[in-house]
Formats: C-alpha cells, sequence, structure tokens
C-alpha cells in the first residue's frame, strides 16, 4: 500500500493526512477527557448534564450535601448521574448551616422574594464554595473542564449565578491552583423555555421525571408554588410537556 494511502483506501496527499490524524486525535482526546458536572437535582443541572454528555463520555457528577431544606436534590443528582452513566458524588458540606440563616438551608426561616432585596433562600459564598471544591476534584480527576447550570436569565436575585462572577471566579481558581480549567456555563443565557427545548432537541427530556424543583419538597411535586409556577411556565411557553408528576397544575 502506497503511503499516501490512509487506512479506508482513499488517496489522500501526506498533508490532508496529517490533518486527518490530527483532527482524529483532537476528537479522541476530547471525548476521552473527563468532564466535571455540578448537580443539584434540579432542571437546569439536568439540562447541563444532557448538554455535557453530548460533548464528553466520560463524566464526574459531582452534588453537595449543604444541609440544603430538601434532601430529595440529592437523590435527583444521583438518578441523574445514574441516566447519563456517569460516576457520582456527594461532598458533605454540612458546616455551611452553622455559617447561613438562609432559609434555603433552615426550613423554620420563611421564604421571602421582596423587591430589591436578596431572597431569603440566598446563600452567601454558596457558588464560589461549590466551584473550588469542584475544582479540588477537577484537579485531582485531571479534568480540566466545569459544566454548571447556573443561569442569570431567570436571575432571581443571586449574585454568584451571574456571568461576572463565573469568569472571575475562573481566574481565580486557575491563579490558585495554576491550572486552565474552564467553567462551562452553557445555560447562561438561556431563558426556561429554551432550556426545556434545548433538552427536547437532545432527546433527553424523559431525564426530567428525575428532577426536582418544588419549594415544597413533595413528590409528585406540588404544582403551586412559586418555584414549580415558574418551571410549569418554561414548559407552557416552549409548547412541551413537563414528564414531571404533579399533584395539580393551577
Ligand atoms: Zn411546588
Amino acid at each position: 500500500m502506497s503511503l499516501n494511502k490512509s487506512i479506508i483506501g482513499i488517496n489522500v496527499k501526506p498533508r490532508q493526512k496529517l490533518l486527518i490524524v490530527s483532527s482524529l486525535l483532537v476528537y479522541y482526546t476530547l471525548m476521552e477527557s473527563r468532564a466535571i458536572v455540578l448537580l443539584s437535582g434540579g432542571q437546569d443541572s439536568a439540562t447541563c448534564l444532557a448538554i455535557a454528555a453530548n460533548e464528553y463520555t466520560n463524566i464526574h457528577c459531582v452534588c453537595f450535601d449543604y444541609g440544603q431544606r430538601h434532601q430529595i436534590e440529592i437523590e435527583s443528582s444521583k438518578q441523574l448521574a445514574k441516566l447519563a452513566g456517569a460516576t457520582f458524588q456527594c461532598v458533605d458540606l454540612r458546616f455551611m448551616s452553622g455559617l447561613s440563616n438562609s432559609a434555603l438551608i433552615h426550613a423554620d426561616q420563611p421564604i421571602v422574594e421582596a423587591p430589591g432585596e436578596l431572597p431569603s433562600t440566598f446563600v452567601p459564598g454558596r457558588n464560589a464554595l461549590f466551584l473550588t471544591v469542584a475544582a479540588m476534584i477537577a484537579y485531582q480527576k485531571q479534568s480540566d473542564v466545569i459544566y454548571t447550570g447556573v443561569c442569570q436569565t431567570d436571575f432571581s436575585g443571586y449574585p454568584d449565578c451571574r456571568e461576572a462572577f463565573v469568569s472571575s471566579q475562573q481566574a481565580t481558581i486557575n491563579l490558585a491552583m495554576e491550572t486552565d480549567i474552564q467553567i462551562k456555563t452553557p445555560l447562561m443565557h438561556l431563558t426556561k423555555a429554551q432550556t426545556v427545548i434545548k433538552m427536547n432537541e437532545l432527546g433527553r427530556l424523559d431525564w426530567y421525571k428525575e428532577t426536582h424543583t418544588c419549594y415544597e419538597g413533595t413528590r409528585p411535586a406540588c404544582g403551586k408554588c412559586p418555584a414549580c409556577h415558574l418551571r410549569l411556565k418554561g414548559f407552557r411557553d416552549a409548547n412541551i410537556a413537563d414528564p414531571l408528576a404533579y399533584q395539580s397544575e393551577t
């Protein structure tokens, strides 16, 4: 066989051959490298996982137990990782409950969303800590990409969901660890409806059955709380049915 022939028998020039081989190498390197995906058990993190699974075959999912109101988030995260065929780890950060009186951690605190104020569910420093811990895991697992489903379009008052914060945190992490880790936020500028449409396009709509959004933390979801309302509105706007079970939809 001539040196200028490829393994599939098509005549190619040496330069073309080099290009094909290097492209294949880049492709396989990308597919084989590991991505870290942060999961919260919610709709956005499920979509983020589906996007990552479309780009990487080797995925390690990370969720955090920070004493959140609904432990169902951890179970949902575990189920989502299973659906994606990914490895799973839940990191114990329960010490956070002693550092914040957020309603997201303390069930005795009311959920309040007053105009011009941060919601009572805000946990100061939460995403900064989560991304730092994720970067420590990425370092240990020799991964250079972290996916997180934060979104500033439906920005509910959380400053650590903004693009400016994520890009600053990425720079900080890389300065701290002398790495080149990229924090990917594929949902940053999507509306809830666009997120649902994206999931549908990826053929993973059924993964939403395992997600958790409801403030009440019930299964089936209550269908009445602000979180359920926001979620259902996204599906209605996308003209796609939510596969999640609801007690009632009002
Ligand atoms: Zn609800």
